[in-house]
């Protein structure tokens, strides 16, 4: 068995075990595996284990990765920041973007979606503590940016996504975790019918999974430390 092989494996028992805790069903909770930095070769392996959905965040790094193994049936979602000059590139390769938290970046990808293709499946990037993340609309904006995402004609808005700062424990990541729900639920409330909440990582995944997340996004303990998240720890 493959080292990446074994990681997933424990990623799948810690989201079953999150989910027993949490009372939910397992089926209402899916893995994307972050592999940002990492080669083909690492992803060939995880689609090997059986893993299908995979997040980047750097888009020439991600676009050359989906060209490369375009033989595999795998789904790209994209995770990192976009300017406009990328859109193009985005809209042309990926099957999601979660980081959507602007309507002219939401335009431009709907304009430049290849019309042989599916819609875009969206997420809107919210950002609910202010912190040292620029990304992401304010909780109060998310619902009139929503609406705005819902009427474009090649995208289909799917959900909410966030990347909280790190938390101290269990309870605080549950309580910025349910701020990011919230905002979830009332776009629901609005009409919007999203099924997808985008939230929790290698080391919160439990608090995301306890506050609704459908969706977490997993890197390190899948793939590993990444070179910067090595440098940043040394
Ligand atoms: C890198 C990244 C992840 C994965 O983080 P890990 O801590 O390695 O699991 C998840 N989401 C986003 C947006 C990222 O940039």
């Amino acid at each position: 068995m493959t080292t990446i092989e074994k990681n997933l494996q424990r990623v799948r028992e810690r989201v079953d075990a999150a989910c027993r805790a949490a009372g939910r069903d397992r089926d209402t909770v899916a893995v994307l595996a972050v592999s940002k930095t990492f080669g083909t070769l690492d992803i060939t392996q995880a689609h090997t284990a059986g893993q299908i959905a995979f997040g980047e965040n750097y888009i020439q790094e991600a676009v050359q990765k989906i060209t490369e193994l375009r033989h595999l049936p795998l789904v790209w979602h994209c995770i990192g920041p976009i300017q406009s000059n990328k859109t193009r590139l985005v809209a042309e390769h990926f099957d999601w973007v979660h980081t959507v938290d602007r309507f002219k970046i939401a335009q431009r990808l709907s304009e430049q979606r290849p019309a042989q293709l599916p819609p875009l499946q969206i997420c809107i990037q919210v950002n609910v503590d202010g912190g040292a993340s620029k990304s992401g609309v304010p909780s109060e904006e998310a619902l009139a940016l929503a609406h705005q995402v819902a009427a474009l004609p090649n995208l289909r808005l799917r959900g909410v996504m966030s990347i909280p700062e790190p938390a101290s424990d269990f309870t605080v990541a549950c309580a910025v975790f349910a701020k990011v729900k919230a905002v979830f639920d009332d776009l629901n409330v609005n009409g919007l019918a999203l099924d997808t909440l985008s939230m929790g990582m290698s080391a919160d995944l439990e608090a995301a999974i306890e506050s609704g997340s459908t969706l977490v996004r997993v890197g390190t303990a899948i793939f590993g430390g990444r070179p910067s998240a090595i440098s940043a720890t040394a």
